[in-house]
């Protein structure tokens, strides 16, 4: 690996070395990067994935960290954070956005502007990028709705590509666009006015302050929606609500989300989620699918799983429920 540093040497402007993941993930868990890099500009971060496939070194993008669980035993490659690579250009009712740039700052410009449309994304921590590539948003309102084109870089061969919006697989937290490193995203907007954006993004943070444990660090909801129900609802039923793994906890607030109470490692993370889908497959043969990106290797035997409490609710199909404050915002 020296020599892999010597050669990014010569391209990045800065490398760190064993840096720790938790330092930049929504969990506040994760080992550590063999190298780290937060490149700005576009050229460095095309010479990283050619070198990372010249010399088949294993490569990870990271945004803001809030939709991932990191191995404990951290990732031994290159992790390229897009921090740093977040400018904006805003033409009429367009912005423009580099992958890295946050939903936050898009949000603030849209006010400013008096733009409308996103109002929707108000409390979603992540980047752009990041949102892209998970098609973020809430039940009926999605990012790819407001998107016009997606600059990417293949990672397989550094090949880049302009892709309109009809063009890209976008679906229910997915966007078919992971072989990629999305470089930029093109939004259209409407003019608004810039009181009503305000409010109307307050509303929205205001449902999450209500139904999140946002004081915690987590990655937002842990499971994809079955068709038709809702994940929450599914673990609440198996009883698992509150149920713990060393610091990590199945929140009382809402049961899509693992809150880390602390001292909350990626492998107790990991536990409570094959627990839960454990669980449900068991109570109601449905098999939940993971929505944050699980990265790295968890050495987890299901034998050494502990046996959770066992709840038996009956479940009602969505639509039909009452009372489902938790999953109101997701
Ligand atoms: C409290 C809380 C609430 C949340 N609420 C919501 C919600 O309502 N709706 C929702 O959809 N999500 C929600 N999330 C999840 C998360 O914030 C979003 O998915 C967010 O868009 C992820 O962005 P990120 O930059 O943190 O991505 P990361 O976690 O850094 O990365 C996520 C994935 O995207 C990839 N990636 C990131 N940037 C790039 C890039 N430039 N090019 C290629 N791949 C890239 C990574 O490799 C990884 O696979 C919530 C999370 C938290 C903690």
């Amino acid at each position: 690996m020296d020599i892999i540093k010597e050669i990014l040497g010569k391209v990045c402007s800065s490398i760190q070395e064993n840096f720790p993941l938790s330092a930049i993930t929504g969990f506040r868990t994760g080992g550590p990067a063999r190298f780290f890099v937060s490149p700005s500009d576009i050229e460095e971060i095309k010479e990283i994935i050619a070198i990372c496939n010249r010399y088949k070194i294993p490569l990870i993008i990271v945004g803001k960290g809030t939709n991932i669980l990191i191995s404990d035993n951290g990732f031994d490659g290159i992790v390229l954070c897009t921090k740093n690579f977040n400018k904006m250009v805003i033409e009429g009712t367009d912005i423009y956005c580099q992958s890295g740039a946050l939903l936050s700052t898009l949000l603030k410009i849209s006010i400013e502007k008096e733009l409308k449309g996103i109002e929707f994304l108000s409390g979603i921590p992540g980047t752009t990028g990041g949102a892209i590539i998970s098609n973020a948003g809430l039940k009926e309102e999605w990012i790819s709705e407001k998107v016009v084109r997606v600059d990417v870089i293949s990672l397989s061969n550094g090949q880049e590509k302009s892709l309109k919006r009809k063009d890209i697989n976008f679906g229910y937290r997915t966007s078919g666009l992971e072989n990629y490193f999305i470089s930029g995203i093109l939004f259209h907007l409407t003019n608004g006015v810039k009181e009503e954006i305000k409010k109307a993004i307050a509303e929205y943070m205001k449902k999450r302050i209500a139904t999140q444990p946002l004081g915690y660090p987590s990655a937002g909801s842990i499971f994809k929606n079955p068709p038709g129900l809702f994940a929450g609802m599914l673990i609440e039923k198996c009883g698992l609500k509150g149920y713990s793994i060393g610091g990590a906890c199945i929140s009382e607030k809402h049961a899509n989300f693992v809150i880390n109470k602390g001292r909350g490692t990626s492998e107790d993370i990991y536990k409570l989620i094959l627990i839960v889908k454990e669980q449900v497959k068991k109570m109601y043969n449905i098999e939940l699918e993971t929505e944050i990106k699980i990265i790295g290797s968890f050495p987890v035997s299901p034998s050494s799983l502990p046996s959770p409490p066992r709840g038996e609710g009956k479940i009602q199909r969505r639509g039909k429920r009452e009372g489902a404050e938790d999953e109101k915002c997701e």
